[in-house]
């Protein structure tokens, strides 16, 4: 395999479930290649979400790999409360919806007891992601009457949404905050942010974790869509939630929508995760379908940072063979992607469109050097990119310019290094810290080798900042030979 193949670019991010539940399992999904493991806070017990912490944190050490652990907050989610069993919805048939503590056997039991107050007669109820459908026809007291639509089995804990009601609920919950507040002394790397409708949702939570703690905001709401930008200077990465997103916009603005946010983010310099049904089909069968592949390559193409699995994991009968599916995918994609292209002499010249700017019209340093670091790459035809960072800040940056070598991340920062584990490109390794750049290099170059990224008397771009100690400060490019 040539050296700079062995490198996938693409992060993969895999949902836990019940089927994780042994520590064979766990290191079979690192093996399978994940990058970033997500356990959902809407689904089991706060004790198994901190068993699962502590068996990933005890196997990413063991294996010493970067593997960043999300949690994703329930947020003001609606869900169909707990069924003895599910139950099968036929189209016609009358069904009634009542608050978890007031249901009656043969009703489907709510978790949120005021949606006889927000529907109206006429209204939409949207179940599992948009698959089942009933129309009310009735609203008495606290019970909400309705024909079925759309049927299917409907299982307990599924989502339920209202297209066109605002909910009222905040975006973080007094449950969110004490999920955060457990997973945050645990050591969890990323939050996940549910419904997220502006920048202020996020500024909320900011003020109640550490700041080596990062927050995804999950786009799943039209506002979010209106508020992109905002939503993505709070925030320090976001997810495309296609499940939401697509019961809460017609589903055929979902494909457009995604590439939006997706190029915005990358303009922000911030990662970016697609998330829902990309191979949903595999929950049952042991190949995608042509749809599903193409649906991965796409959001590739579309430059996401990170591809994610859901259900296919959580509760599926092929999780692995899932994750080695989207593997498959993304360096097929990456290898034609990757190649240098044919005739073209020049890539980078002024003006640059796509380059960060201020709003005076000036590019930040990080970015100036980030830009000359993927350009000097590709033109020398370096093997690889070397960063030293502290916040990973760095790393991000030259991530975002997409170059087209592997980028080797050095740091002496735990969480930096599992953080890492998300962004395109990035090989992150955890090094002790150190004051000089000699003996920084000397790390680097050990990395590279080991790493089959370099052979004696290739060539790699290194950038850093000097002082060593203070963040923000990335102003070196440096061309060393191994
Ligand atoms: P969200 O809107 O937060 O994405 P979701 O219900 O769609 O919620 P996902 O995390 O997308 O949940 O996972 C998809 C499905 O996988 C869930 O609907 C659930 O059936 C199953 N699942 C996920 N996590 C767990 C878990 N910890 N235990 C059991 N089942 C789970
Ligand atoms: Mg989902
Ligand atoms: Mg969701």
């Amino acid at each position: 395999m040539p050296a700079d193949q062995l490198i996938r670019r693409t992060k993969i991010v895999a949902t836990l479930g019940p089927a994780w539940d042994s520590i064979e399992r766990m290191h079979a999904l690192f093996d399978a290649g994940v990058n970033i493991v997500r356990i959902n806070a809407s689904h089991g017990s706060s004790t198994v979400r901190e068993e699962w912490i502590r068996r990933i944190q005890d196997v990413r050490q063991a294996r010493a790999l970067p593997t960043g652990i999300l949690v994703d907050l329930h947020g003001p989610r609606i869900r169909v409360g707990k069924l003895p069993e599910p139950l099968t919805l036929t189209p016609g048939q009358s069904v009634i919806f009542a608050p978890e503590a007031t249901a009656q056997e043969g009703d489907i039991p709510t978790t949120y007891p005021e949606l006889a107050g927000d529907v109206v007669l006429g209204s939409r109820i949207l179940l599992d992601d948009g698959l089942l459908a009933v129309d009310v026809t009735a609203v008495r007291g606290d019970r909400v009457e309705g024909r079925v639509r759309y049927g299917g089995l409907l299982k307990a804990n599924k989502g339920m949404n209202l297209p066109g009601v605002d909910v009222s609920a905040p975006a973080v919950t007094d449950t969110d905050r004490e999920e955060v507040l457990r997973v945050i002394a645990l050591g969890v790397e990323y939050i996940g942010v549910s419904f997220v409708r502006r920048a202020e949702d996020i500024e909320g939570l900011r003020a109640i974790v550490p700041k080596t703690v990062r927050l995804i905001a999950k786009i799943e709401k039209d506002t979010a869509v209106n508020n992109l930008n905002g939503i993505l200077e709070a925030s320090d990465g976001v997810m495309v939630a296609r499940g939401d997103l697509g019961v809460e916009l017609p589903f055929e603005q979902v494909p457009l929508v995604q590439k939006r946010i997706i190029s915005r983010a990358n303009r922000h310099g911030k990662p970016v995760i697609t998330a829902t049904q990309m191979l949903e089909s595999m929950i049952t069968n042991p190949r995608p379908t042509r749809a599903e592949a193409s649906d991965v390559a796409n959001a590739i193409l579309d430059g996401t940072d990170a591809v994610m699995l859901s259900a296919e994991t959580a509760v599926g009968s092929y999780g692995l063979e899932a994750v080695l599916a989207m593997d498959r995918i993304a360096r097929e994609v990456e290898a034609q992607r990757l190649r240098p292209p044919e005739g073209e002499r020049r890539r980078w010249s002024l003006p640059a469109p796509h380059v960060a700017r201020t709003e005076a019209g000036a590019t930040p340093t990080e970015d100036a050097i980030a830009v000359a670091v993927s350009a000097a790459s590709e033109l020398m035809q370096a093997a690889a990119i070397v960063c030293f960072t502290s916040s990973g800040f760095t790393a991000r940056t030259v991530s975002s310019y997409r170059p087209k070598v592997p980028i080797l991340a050095l740091t002496s920062e735990p969480e930096t290094y599992h953080q890492l584990g998300l962004v395109w490109g990035v090989v992150p390794v955890l090094m002790p810290h150190l004051n000089n750049y000699d003996p920084m290099w000397q790390v680097a170059r050990t990395e590279l080798l080991a790493r089959g990224l370099a052979r004696e008397g290739s060539r790699v771009v290194v950038t850093c900042g000097v002082p060593f100690d203070m963040p923000g400060t990335t102003n070196l490019l440096k061309v060393e030979t191994v």
